[in-house]
């Protein structure tokens, strides 16, 4: 109550009335006391208390005092933050009391204790409450407190004991702050490092100088360098020296402005060896949005940058001589003449092909070919200067390419020097061959102002060259032009001409030696075209096999061939054989044996007056099964003559192999035999040959009595030749047999 004073003013007062007796009464005795210290007293105890609850409520983590002993406890205090994780109100709170680590009211558990794997605390068991009370110290444990309604909470349970003023334990207080979101991040940040472990590229953190602060082990895989050599290093340390400096200012300009930079570099591993990196790299701010470090994220991509590097280099290099290929080539030539057109001077393009080397592709094998390819690059390198370019234009075509040329002599002295080059036997393994070579020249500005131009009449004056006998360089002229299209003309006259019914044979007559009696004859394929006239089979027979209509002309010519032969045996009684050139064409075509056989049956003549010609290039083409052929046509009882001998690399090995009936020494020998006594040697020991091997020996061409003479003294068989009969028509050869 209060009480007020005279004054007027007040004061906290307490009455105190007590009955007492008083003589014979009791009277009743009121004291009136100021308590004005006391109230004051409780009331700052009171705003204490209350500060406290707000202070303990407030807390940022949870707070729960346990008053009672180890084996009896209950709650007395928990603040919001303990209300939020457990999920229990004040009230509910309040309830809990553990007697023996038995919850006394059960109903007002709402949540339970999970050591961090989720198995159950048994709270009878806390090592923490028990260490607390026994041991008299402060424990912590990460715990998940899980609520009824599931929401789990990672917490960091702190036990502290107090004690009374005697030293027996009042109480306990624990405080367990929420830690579920370090948990979380904590989780994160270990699932990223694993994952950044484990990645296969190869990650980097640096500090903002540059200084390595982390490698995973991609890094390790592709740089040989562990995490500890290169932590505290300097990125520098990887650098090849190849990279150029731009790069880098690149790199460091755009990261330093917060922008992501990509590119390629190339990087020394550990080893020394060099690698190709593609790098990702980009800064990593902090919160404050200003960076911090640099993070790349590199992939090693040494093995598509050597691919491309190779997919580069065969697209413009070929691959057996390494010379730049027609592509590259055509491309360098645009550049010279962009150059020469600017400083008004000439440039020269020569195109070169080796000559014959069909028959060395042919007769030697193509690995041999590749060997003489290979040889001729290294020789018209030789030949040129150092800034020339030479380049192979494919199978044995070469061009070369003379920029800032003076005068058009320069470019005659490298041709000459070319030729020159070839002059010296090429050496394969124990073999020795000597293979000249063509070539044709053009020139900028005057034959042609653009690469394809340039190209085009260098290929028709090298054509010329060839034409002319080979062996020669020949600089281009309009009227070359027309040599080139009449082998166009040729070409597609051919394709109608059996049709159109333009051939017919000829046969020359093969005659005894001796007796100059006729003993065969050789059947020789005419062509009359309406438009072309009458064309040698030495200019159309080489189109016909490249273009492969050789294998009908070659049926024609057969059956034709046979249809005489059976017309000689039928009217004039005629045993002779008739020759048939056969093209090596021809045997390729798998169906060749069964069209002879067709034939021969067609017209009912006997194979024994046959006779087959080939050349060596038919037995030595890899391609051919010739010994099947050759043995098929013996079965019919064809003869087998070996055509054009000693025009070829390696005649007397392969006559061993295979059965000739005859052999014909070349028109070539047999013209300078009576001049040339080398050519009269090489005749001579063909004959010896022959003869030890069983052989009939033919001679072509020959031209003049002298020539007779000296093939009869040398004893051979038959001849063939102008002097006794050029080609003639079946009627006019039936004159020979009937006289
Ligand atoms: P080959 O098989 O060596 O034929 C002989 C060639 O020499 C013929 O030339 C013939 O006319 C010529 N000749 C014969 N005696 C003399 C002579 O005394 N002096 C000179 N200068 N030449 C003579 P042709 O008819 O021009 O044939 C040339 C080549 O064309 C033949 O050479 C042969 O390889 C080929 N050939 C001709 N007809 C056919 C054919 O039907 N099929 C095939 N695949 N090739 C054929
Ligand atoms: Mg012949
Ligand atoms: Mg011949």
């Amino acid at each position: 109550m209060l009480a007020l004073r005279k004054d007027g003013s007040t004061f906290p007062a307490e009455i105190r009335g007590r009955s007492m007796p008083y003589q014979d009464r009791t009277v009743r005795v009121t004291a009136l006391r100021d308590i004005t210290d006391r109230r004051n007293a409780e009331l700052r105890l009171q705003r204490t208390n209350t500060l406290l609850h707000a202070v303990i409520d407030q807390a940022p983590f949870a707070i729960t005092l346990c008053e009672g002993s180890a084996q009896d406890w209950f709650l007395t205090l928990a603040n919001q933050e303990a209300q939020r994780i457990t999920g229990a109100t004040e009230a509910q709170q309040h309830k809990i009391r553990f007697i023996d680590g038995e919850l006394l009211n059960p109903t007002v558990r709402t949540w339970e204790m999970l050591h961090p794997d989720g198995t159950p605390i048994d709270v009878r068991d806390t090592p923490l409450v028990r260490a607390m009370v026994e041991q008299r110290v402060t424990r912590s444990k990460e715990m998940i407190i899980r609520r009824t309604d599931g929401v789990e909470t990672y917490v960091l349970a702190n036990a502290s004991p107090i004690y009374g003023d005697d030293g027996s334990h009042i109480a306990g207080i624990f405080t367990y702050p929420d830690i579920t979101e370090n948990k979380r991040t904590e989780e994160t940040i270990r699932t990223l490092s694993q994952a950044m472990e484990q990645s296969p590229v190869s990650v980097v953190i640096t500090g903002l100088d540059g200084v390595i602060e982390y490698t995973n082990r991609g890094f390790e895989r592709s740089s040989g360098y562990s995490s500890e050599e290169m932590c505290g290093q300097h990125t520098r340390l990887l650098g090849s020296g190849n990279t150029p400096a731009e790069v880098y200012k690149e790199l460091w300009s755009t990261i330093t402005s917060g922008r992501s930079w990509q590119g390629e570099f190339q990087n020394k591993r550990r080893d020394g060896s060099l690698f190709w990196e593609y790098a990702h790299i980009s800064p990593i701010f902090d919160s404050q949005g200003r960076i911090r470090h640099y993070l790349a994220v590199k992939e090693d991509i040494t093995l598509r940058k050597v691919q491309e590097e190779k997919i580069l280099h065969q697209a413009h290099f070929d691959s057996l001589t390494g010379l730049p290929n027609l592509f590259l080539a055509l491309d360098r030539l645009s550049q010279i003449i962009r150059t020469a057109h600017r400083e008004h001077h000439q440039a020269a393009v020569l195109f070169l092909d080796l000559d014959d080397f069909k028959k060395v592709n042919d007769t030697l094998g193509h690995e041999v070919g590749d060997q003489v390819i290979e040889e001729a690059a290294r020789r018209v390198k030789w030949a040129v200067r150092e800034e020339d370019t030479v380049g192979r234009l494919g199978g044995d075509e070469f061009i070369v390419l003379l920029a800032h040329l003076h005068d058009k002599s320069d470019a005659m002295r490298v041709a000459e020097k070319i030729l020159a080059a070839f002059r010296t036997v090429f050496r394969l393994g124990d073999r020795e061959i000597l293979l000249t070579s063509s070539i044709g020249i053009s020139i900028y500005p005057d034959e042609g102002d653009t690469a394809k131009i340039l190209l085009r009449n260098a290929d028709t004056a090298m054509y010329y060259s060839k034409s002319i006998g080979r062996n020669v360089f020949n600089f281009y002229t309009d009227a070359m032009n027309q040599d080139v299209s009449r082998r166009v003309e040729l070409e597609e006259q051919l394709y109608t001409a059996l049709d159109n019914d333009e051939f017919y044979l000829h046969f020359q007559p093969i005659v005894n030696i001796y007796s100059q009696g006729i003993v065969g004859a050789e059947a020789l394929l005419r062509w009359n075209n309406p438009r072309l006239g009458q064309v040698a089979p030495t200019e159309f027979i080489e189109i016909a096999e490249r273009t492969g209509r050789i294998v009908q002309i070659g049926e024609y010519v057969l059956r034709q061939a046979v249809q005489q032969a059976r017309h000689w045996h039928d009217q004039h009684h005629q045993t002779f054989r008739v020759a048939v050139n056969v093209s090596p064409v021809q045997f390729k075509d798998g169906n060749f044996l069964t069209m002879v056989k067709t034939i021969l049956k067609e017209y009912q003549l006997p194979g024994k007056f046959l006779e087959i010609e080939v050349t060596e290039n038919v037995l030595l083409s890899e391609k051919i099964n010739s010994v099947e052929i050759l043995n098929g046509l013996r079965d019919l009882g064809i003869s087998l003559s070996m055509d054009d001998f000693g025009t070829g690399y390696s005649s007397l090995s392969y006559l061993r192999h295979y059965h000739f009936d005859t052999l014909k020494i070349d028109r070539s020998f047999v013209r300078d035999i009576t001049s040339d006594p080398d050519d009269r040697e090489l005749v001579v020991a063909t004959i010896s040959m022959a003869r030890s091997l069983g052989l009939k020996v033919i001679a072509e061409g020959v031209e003049n009595a002298e020539q007779l003479a000296i093939l009869q003294a040398e004893k051979c068989d038959f001849a063939q030749g102008y002097y006794f009969s050029k080609p003639i028509t079946a009627k006019a050869l039936e004159r020979f047999f009937m006289n």
